[in-house]
């Protein structure tokens, strides 16, 4: 195990093990300082599985990945997983993906076996380090410097958000903050119900599924034979793609429905604007594709600046995500980076 913030040459050949941990698959890599994965493998997690094998396969995966580190030094090892995290002691509290991981304390039991400093962050957080380190938030032009305080919100299946601000994510006293999807926009009672247990909370409205129960439900007002209705009768169901397909080519629906969720993203990322002042947003996930895919994101630039309280809260850029599939690995070692750091100014 070795730390330096004496020697940046020695620093800028360290290498970073990184997990991002998902639903079906354990991910991860060897990454270095310039965010170059140098090696990846993955693991099923095993269906039905306890706690004990899923750690103890997971753990021989990031053995193997320290194995395939070579003569390079390793920092540590950053691991990205959906759900709260507790802030003090790393416990996973609540694991969406993998229920059967409540309750591990990961760095307890991997730090041993590898010989290495562990940390585990909740993966839209870390996402959004990712982002700021080596995607979105990197600086690209002379205007746009490196990134002060990024807000990151991937619209997907769900709506997940992180905020960095000075190069540290932003976690909260639970380690759940940001939870910029579950944000009420549409406070009258018939708004439509969230996964979390509330209603019209954004989540409730832009996410992908959201946007295809939207489509489903207004069916009945659409045209015999328009897309949205042969997407329909096609699959017996409709999907956020769908609808951003059935509105390029028209369909009054889909276009009443993208509209609908465009409003809906501007009311909150307008909120995002005047709560974090960040000055640059990244939005990420497959409902974001489809705003591109319609050339939308400049109105929801628009609409969020007009909504933004202050001078102050306009100095923004909004751009898409750009580290693709490796953001959760990418954002693992961002954190390895991040921690190390951290470490080396407190000396
Ligand atoms: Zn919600």
């Amino acid at each position: 195990m070795t730390t330096s913030g004496s020697n940046p040459d020695f620093a800028e050949s360290q290498v970073a093990l990184a997990m991002d941990w998902g639903g079906t698959w354990a991910r991860a890599a060897v990454i270095d300082r310039q965010g170059q994965l140098l090696w990846q493998g993955r693991v099923a997690n095993e269906p039905g599985a306890l706690q004990d094998e899923l750690v103890e396969a997971a753990g021989s995966l990031l053995l193997e990945a320290r194995d395939n580190a070579g003569e390079r030094s390793i920092a540590g090892a950053g691991i990205a997983l959906a759900g709260s995290i507790d802030a003090s002691t790393d416990m996973l509290l609540s694991s969406p993906n993998l229920p059967a991981l409540n309750g591990v304390t990961l760095p307890d039991v991997w730090q041993p076996m590898l010989g290495m400093p562990v940390w585990v962050g909740n993966d839209a957080n870390l996402a959004a380090l990712g982002e700021c380190y080596y995607g979105a938030g990197r600086p690209d032009l002379p205007e746009n410097p490196a990134a002060r305080t990024l807000v990151f919100v991937t619209f997907s299946t769900g709506v997940g958000a992180g905020v960095v601000d000075g190069g540290e994510v932003f976690i909260g006293a639970a380690g759940a903050a940001a939870e910029v999807g579950h944000m009420t926009i549409d406070y009258r009672a018939d708004a439509p119900p969230c996964a979390c247990g509330n209603s019209g909370c954004l989540e409730a409205l832009a996410s992908g599924t959201a946007i295809g129960r939207a489509a489903q439900a207004r069916l009945a007002h659409a045209t015999p034979g328009a897309p949205l209705q042969l997407a329909y009768e096609a699959n017996a169901t409709i999907t956020g793609q769908d609808v951003f397909d059935a509105a390029e080519r028209g369909d009054s629906v889909a276009v009443e429905v993208v509209n609908d969720a465009v409003t809906a993203i501007i009311v909150g990322m307008g909120n995002v604007l005047n709560l974090f002042n960040p000055d640059v947003v990244v939005l990420g996930g497959g409902v974001t594709q489809g705003l591109l895919q319609l050339g939308l994101l400049g109105r929801i630039e628009d609409g969020m600046r007009r909504r933004a309280m202050s001078s102050g809260h306009r100095r923004f850029r909004l751009v898409p995500a750009t580290l693709g599939d490796s953001q959760g690995l990418v954002g693992g070692a961002s954190l390895v980076w991040a921690k190390t750091e951290q470490q080396a100014a407190l000396g």
